[in-house]
């Protein structure tokens, strides 16, 4: 082993991983990066070995030792099977910034957006992807959106010191807060009094909806984006696809103490062991993660020569078009040409230039407030019951009959919508009924113990509870959101 070469863990991956991967290993190696790999297996092949998280303990072990991984997409099963073996990587080490640059390369690659320069910091480990989901009815399945001040917090500052160490002039948040009040709501909070402290970036909020048209329409306008985790993994597809591929976007995965790079694109199954993917997103994040490990002059001279290579028209089959590529290429061809370039520059694209330093942001979280502080309060209980037994008023009618443990029923919803007392016949109900018990004398404090002793009576009458949330207060302030309608 050499001293100056810096450790690093590879996984190969699935489907297009191991021809993209072999590819850029040989154009970083050809560039003199100073690398000594430790490679593993993850993914598919470690799933049908019959280990069911898709990752061994030494494959941890070499993420744990060299604390950085460039990683080929991986397979993973959708609708049911293994737990996505990405998001596991992402959440066990903490990678909670996900860096994806999303440029086109007008006029040399075919695209409806000529400028677009946009960088979007996706949330990584919160959200909908805390995975935890449950099916709760016969009818009724159940996914949790989890988003916490801690994680707001990180992504938000995050996005604000990366704008201001790249000198970007805008941070753009998307988020849907006029629907998700609580949760998305959060995140937009946070973002306000975060940008506060950055006066001299301009920051804007635009809802989801609008935000995602306007970002698929002009991209030009937007500069860095941060977003909640599932909002920026489909938006980030979005912003890559329309700089004329997928395939070329790569993607920075960042935590305090482990770092990894990947394309942002998946293991396209559809064109695996054909020779003719597009290295170059995982050429990206390898560019990324070279800057990441200081070695910044490497970076510049894979980075430059991949864009004189695309600038010669010299395309894999994605991004080829008549009349603006010069030559189709397979894969492995599509190295040799960066390859054959490392020293040249691009001669009408801007050149890549990376500063000594490399990347300096601080990425150890301080919290901004002290949760402790904070006055807890439960005040009531949503129950929540699987019943087909008749009509929200016969419901409503059983539980108004338990209420003598100084909890009273004050509506009961069916999908958030309030069907008792005063709901409308036209409201489709499903066997996932929402029961709120407040405190007889509304607002004052309610025990566990008669919690526990309304359970028992709901019990009694033989109705099935699947779970229950107490409904608290902090800080005076209700916890929980209104049913609707309500
Ligand atoms: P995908 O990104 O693999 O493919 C979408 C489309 O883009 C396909 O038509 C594919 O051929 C094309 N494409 C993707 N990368 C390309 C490249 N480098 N060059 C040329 N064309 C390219 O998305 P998918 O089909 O939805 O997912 C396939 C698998 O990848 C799934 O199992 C999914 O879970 C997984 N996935 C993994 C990651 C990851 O490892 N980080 C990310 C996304 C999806």
């Amino acid at each position: 082993m050499n001293e100056l070469n810096t450790k690093i863990t590879v996984a190969r991956g699935d489907g297009i991983g191991p021809e993209i991967m072999d590819a850029t290993l040989r154009i970083l190696d050809a560039a003199g990066a100073r690398l000594d790999i430790e490679y593993i297996d993850i993914g598919e092949r470690v799933y049908l070995a019959g280990n069911t998280s898709g990752i061994a303990t030494e494959a941890w072990d070499s993420l744990r030792r060299t604390k950085v991984f460039l990683k080929a997409p991986i397979t993973t099963p959708q609708g049911g099977g293994f737990k996505s073996l990405n998001v596991t990587v992402r959440k066990t080490l903490g990678l909670y910034a996900n860096v994806r640059p999303c440029v086109s390369y007008h006029p040399f690659v075919d695209t409806k957006h000529p400028i677009m320069d946009m960088v979007i910091v996706r949330e990584n480990e919160e959200d909908l992807y805390a995975g935890i989901e449950h099916r709760q009815t016969r009818q009724v399945y159940q996914c949790l959106k989890l988003i916490t001040r801690p994680g707001c917090e990180k992504i938000v500052r995050y996005a604000f010191e990366y704008a201001r160490q790249h000198n970007r002039k805008k941070v753009t948040c998307f988020t849907k807060d006029n629907i998700m009040k609580m949760t998305d709501g959060l995140f937009h909070k946070v973002f306000d009094e975060i940008a506060a402290e950055y006066p001299q970036i301009e920051n804007e909020h635009w809802i989801v909806d609008i935000g995602a048209a306007k970002l698929a329409d002009t991209p030009e306008k937007f500069d860095v984006v941060v977003m909640p985790n599932l909002y920026g993994d489909i938006l980030s597809d979005v912003a890559a696809q329309i700089t004329g591929s997928v395939g070329l976007a790569g993607s920075a995965n960042i935590g305090e103490h482990v770092a990894m790079f990947e394309a942002i694109h998946g293991s396209a199954p559809d064109i695996a062991g054909r020779n003719i993917a597009n290295p170059s997103g995982l050429l990206h994040g390898a560019i990324m993660m070279l800057v990441h490990i200081g070695q910044p002059r490497v970076a510049e001279t894979v980075h430059n020569a991949w864009l004189r290579t695309i600038e010669d028209g010299i395309h894999t089959p994605d991004i080829y078009k008549e009349g603006i590529s010069s030559r189709s290429v397979g894969t492995g061809e599509f190295a040799a040409a960066v390859i054959e370039r490392l020293g040249r520059s691009p001669e009408k694209l801007r050149s890549a230039e990376y500063p000594d330093s490399g990347e300096s942001i601080s990425t150890v979280y301080t919290p901004s407030t002290d949760g402790r502080s904070i006055r807890k309060e439960t005040i009531g209980v949503d129950i929540f019951l699987e019943w087909s037994g008749g009509t929200p008023d016969d419901l409503g009618h059983i539980l108004q009959a338990v209420n003598s443990c100084g909890l009273k029923l004050q509506m009961i919803t069916n999908r958030g919508v309030k069907v008792f007392p005063g709901g409308m016949p036209e409201t489709f109900c499903t066997d996932h009924w929402r029961c709120r018990f407040l405190a007889t004398n509304v607002g004052t404090r309610v025990s566990t113990a008669q919690i526990v002793d309304l359970l028992s009576r709901v019990d009694a009458v033989g109705l099935d509870f699947i779970k229950l949330e107490t409904l608290c207060t902090f800080d005076g302030e209700p916890g929980y959101s209104l049913g609707q309608g309500q």
